[in-house]
């Protein structure tokens, strides 16, 4: 089983990954907690590339390239591997971020990234992916201080506002795969939503 967790900024996601790994081990399900972009060790210097605040602009295509190289490693060494022992997989951020950044919100095409995707994984796709939403400002509000915030956080409210439109458009167009979460709620109700949606899915 194959669950990514997508959505903006602030939103809750690897807190809510971390809680549903947690939920799924008590259960003597045997799961791996992974994220993007990241999850092996080269993968994560190219995230550090990707988040790195030097003042060279980065191009949208760049920025793509980046994250589909990070994701072809992680998808390669970690969640095939994984899905092929039998573990239960959750990742951090997957395909649907690479949409919503570089697509929705920076302008590059969807139907070109959708490629490009499945040249990344080899077209290994999600069984579920749980979209966090919550107004933009709301997630900003949650990073602490200004010393956290990395390239991406720095973009304008409109940016984000469009990777927000943009998780919410991919949901209408993947209705079967796509589930949207509040994450408005506290943790612990947010968590209870998730339980909800995946326990139907487990032992298939
Ligand atoms: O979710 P997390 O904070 O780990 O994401 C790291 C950063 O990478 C975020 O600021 C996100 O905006 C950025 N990112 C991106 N394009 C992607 C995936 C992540 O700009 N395709």
């Amino acid at each position: 089983l194959f669950i990514t967790l997508e959505g903006t900024e602030g939103c809750g996601k690897s807190t809510q990954a971390k809680l549903l790994g947690e939920h799924l081990r008590n259960q003597g399900y045997d799961t791996v907690e992974t994220r993007e972009p990241g999850g092996t060790p080269l993968a994560e210097k190219i995230r550090s590339v990707l988040l790195d605040r030097a003042d060279e602009p980065v191009a949208p295509e760049t920025e793509a390239f980046l994250v589909l190289a990070a994701r072809r490693q992680h998808v390669a060494q970690v969640i095939e591997p994984a899905l092929a022992r039998g573990s239960i997989v959750l990742c951090d951020r997957f395909i649907d971020s690479t949409l919503a950044y570089q697509g929705y919100a920076r302008g590059l095409d969807i139907a070109t990234l959708e490629r490009l995707n499945r040249l990344a994984t080899h077209t290994l796709m999600p069984d579920l992916t749980l979209v966090f939403d919550l107004p933009v400002s709301t997630g900003l509000a949650r990073r602490r201080s200004a010393a956290e915030l990395n390239r991406l956080d720095r973009e304008s409210l409109r940016f984000h506002r469009r990777v927000r439109a943009g998780f919410l458009d991919l949901a209408k167009r993947h209705p079967r795969r796509i589930q949207i979460v509040s994450a408005r709620a506290s943790r612990e109700t947010v968590a209870r939503a998730v339980a909800r949606i995946v326990t139907p899915l487990l032992d298939r």
